[in-house]
């Protein structure tokens, strides 16, 4: 798996690097150090502090602890989200929202949190129109100023990696 969510992952579309490195700029996506998550030993990406203080339900808040940055997880069979080196801090069920890549077999959990894109809404236009107009429509609002990764999506980063993988796998399956 590649390791930056901004690497264009689908040859559908020849405009889709422009629009991936446009979001990618103001949302660079980091690797977490040698860090590794406690539970599954899978290695992190950093996330900024106020990516949890958006995304950590109120009531456990309290608890998120005085770093600026945490890891978090990308191991979709791990639930573990956030880590520090040697620590668990929060798991799927801290977070007010579904961590879209740590539920593959759910069709409603986002994958564009900014704009409400799920691999559901997808595959329905892909079956309907033939195409997706997600990254399009992501592109013109990244472009309009209106993308805030990094309180709206626990990954804290660009979503157009997971959009583009998931257009990918889609349109593999409606092919078959
Ligand atoms: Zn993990």
């Amino acid at each position: 798996m590649s390791e930056s969510c901004c690497s264009p992952q689908s040859k559908s579309t020849q405009s889709q690097k422009t629009e991936t490195e446009s979001c990618c700029e103001l949302h660079p996506p980091q690797v977490c150090g040698p860090t590794k998550c406690p539970q599954c030993q899978g290695l992190g990406k950093t996330v900024k502090r106020i990516t949890l203080g958006s995304l950590i339900k109120p009531e456990k808040r309290s608890f998120i602890p005085s770093y600026d940055e945490f890891c978090f997880c990308r191991n979709p069979q791990c639930d573990v989200v956030y880590f520090r080196p040697e620590k668990i801090i929060f798991r799927k069920n801290d977070l007010s929202v579904r961590v879209g890549i740590k539920e593959p077999n759910d069709p409603m959990a986002p994958v564009c949190y900014c704009f409400d894109w799920t691999p559901h809404k997808i595959r329905s236009q892909i079956k309907t129109i033939g195409n997706t107009t997600a990254l399009d429509e992501i592109k013109a609002q990244v472009k309009a100023g209106n993308c805030y990764c990094e309180i709206t999506n626990p990954q804290g980063s660009c979503c157009l990696g997971n959009v583009n993988k998931i257009i990918t796998e889609v349109t593999a399956k409606e092919v078959v």
